[in-house]
């Protein structure tokens, strides 16, 4: 359970109110595949408990960060992205994030353009 955010996409996907392809998940975290993928393999990782964006992350929060980070490799890997990936992580209305609960997109395979 989240806890929280009754209005949170992400929270409803957590909850499994609604569905997503799931392709990770644990007791913080889970990740599931982006609904309008950017690239050939477009993962979204969200942590469990409703945390807007980095903006709002506190020091509490640095066990569940650090987790989401050394995840990210492994996730990686299981999709069959040996030779790297990209992350992105978009903050407010000013970072272009659309998604209210803070969340890094894994981005890669062929169809990955150039930043
Ligand atoms: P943001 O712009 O960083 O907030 O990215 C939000 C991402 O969530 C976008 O890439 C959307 O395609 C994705 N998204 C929105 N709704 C859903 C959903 O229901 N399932 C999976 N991905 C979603």
């Amino acid at each position: 359970m989240t806890m929280d955010n009754t209005d949170c996409i992400f929270c409803k996907i957590v909850d499994g109110k609604i569905p997503a392809t799931r392709v990770y998940e644990d007791d913080q975290v889970i990740a599931f595949k982006d609904i309008r993928p950017k690239a050939e393999v477009h993962l979204l990782l969200v942590p469990r408990t409703h945390i807007p964006s980095l903006n709002e992350l506190e020091v509490k929060h640095e066990g569940l960060i650090s987790h989401m980070l050394l995840l990210l490799p492994h996730l990686a890997h299981r999709q069959g992205l040996p030779t790297g990936f990209r992350t992105i992580i978009n903050t407010g209305p000013g970072g272009g994030q659309e998604v209210d609960h803070l969340h890094i997109h894994l981005l890669g395979g062929n169809r990955l353009p150039g930043f």
